[in-house]
């Protein structure tokens, strides 16, 4: 039995890891879950699970949920608030696996924490990875942790890497990772178009259900972005080495070209229970409730060129990347505001990009050399973009 601390329970990662232990519940127990806001969703969840701890990290409506949790049948969960209690439960001694669900570089500390704390972490909050790079996989070196990514793309890279291959090492043979992208919802419409989309619109992604804050990177392909600078890291590979490559059906969810001219890919149907079931079972595999790729229903692949116009936040993610140090701190920071704000349409979606490359241009980008130098990038970016946001 394995004992599970599931951080960011309550969102689309969050929902799909428990269904996942719902199908595997004689391998795995839950310890914790933690949610921001949503208790009424974090009840049911303890109901079933009867977790140990339950974090709220909101101080008020932790107190809320806490009467709420006292007379339901989940009264032996312990109710813990604030973000430290993310950490708290993130190295727990009787955890083995972290899963880091939550959204955005507010999973960061806790991510840190159970990488220190030598877990098995699947990382789902990309983020995190994108802001702290080097000192996250120092802290997964030194502390003895797994890393094991739950995005897709990386899971698929993951499992095409040779045997006994561990993250954070530079794979031999490798020539390119190739990350695909479905190109989200607006993959086929003109700039002109993209003047006018809607949020609603934007979080229709064609092919995956997620959280708004991602179908939105999805939609602006901040998110393919964000993915090239987390697999430099995961796999140690510089961004010349990492190609994008547009695959609206979803199929293949990346490849690795290795030297011999061999490409190894890996296929399934677009659902995350396959990668978080494959990071949970790893080495070995169980089952993760997603129905066998019918091929014959996929009969047609096709493959185009990412275009830079149309989506600059993809090229203002490999700038990010090549220019190092807290580069990616303050891109993501930028970007977060800048969704936030087009999410509740104070900016239109063209001007998610323009107020990202402002701030980027006025940003003295320091060294990632602590994890105060990354806090600070991250707190300076949000004050700046918020300033620039006016003038949108
Ligand atoms: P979501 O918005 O559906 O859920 C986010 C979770 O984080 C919720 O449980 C929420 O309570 C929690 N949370 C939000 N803000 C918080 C805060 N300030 N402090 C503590 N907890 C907070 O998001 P999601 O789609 O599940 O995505 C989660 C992460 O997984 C993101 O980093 C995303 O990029 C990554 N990811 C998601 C998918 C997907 O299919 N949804 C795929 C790949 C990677
Ligand atoms: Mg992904």
């Amino acid at each position: 039995m394995k004992s599970i601390c599931l951080l960011g329970s309550t969102g689309s990662i969050g929902l799909s890891t428990l269904d996942v232990l719902r199908l595997n519940q004689d391998r795995y127990s839950v310890v914790a879950l933690t949610a921001n806001k949503n208790i009424e969703r974090l009840l049911e969840q303890c109901i079933e699970f009867k977790p140990a701890y339950a974090v709220v990290v909101d101080q008020d409506l932790a107190e809320v949920f806490n009467k709420k949790i006292e007379q339901s049948e989940a009264a032996d969960t312990t109710v813990l608030s604030g973000i430290d209690a993310l950490e708290f439960v993130a190295q727990l001694p009787e955890v083995d696996i972290v899963v880091a669900a939550i959204v955005g570089a507010a999973g960061l500390l806790s991510t840190l924490t159970a990488a220190k704390a030598g877990k098995r972490l699947l990382l789902a909050n990309k983020e995190s990875l994108v802001v702290s790079g080097d000192l996250l996989m120092s802290a997964v070196k030194e502390g003895g942790a797994t890393l094991l990514p739950l995005d897709s793309e990386h899971n698929a890279l993951f499992q095409c890497m040779p045997d006994g291959y561990q993250t954070g090492q530079r794979a031999k043979g490798v020539r390119k990772l190739i990350l695909t992208a479905s190109g989200g919802p607006f993959l086929d419409l003109g700039l002109a178009e993209l003047e006018s989309v809607t949020v609603e619109q934007a979080c229709a992604h064609p092919n995956w259900s997620m959280g708004r804050k991602i179908s939105v990177d999805s939609a602006t392909m901040m998110n393919k972005g964000l993915e090239v600078i987390e697999a430099s890291y995961l796999f140690d590979m510089p961004a010349d080495l990492i190609d994008v490559l547009v695959h609206p059906q979803s199929i293949i969810h990346s490849m690795i070209d290795y030297v011999d001219g061999s490409v190894l890919a890996q296929l399934g149907n677009p659902d995350m229970r396959t990668p978080i079931a494959h990071a949970l079972a790893w080495p070995q595999r169980h089952e993760s409730g997603v129905s066998p790729l019918d091929f014959m229903l996929n009969k047609q692949l096709s493959f185009e060129q990412p275009s830079f116009d149309k989506f600059p936040c993809l090229r203002l993610a490999f700038e990010a990347l090549n220019m190092k140090g807290t580069a990616p701190a303050v891109l993501n920071a930028a970007n977060e505001v800048a969704v936030e704000a087009f999410l509740n349409k104070k900016i239109r979606f063209i001007d998610i990009s323009k107020l990202i490359e402002k701030v980027i241009n006025n940003s003295t980008i320091k060294s990632a050399d602590s994890i105060d130098s990354v806090l600070q990038a991250d707190k300076e970016t949000r004050m700046l973009s918020n300033q620039y946001l006016e003038s949108f």
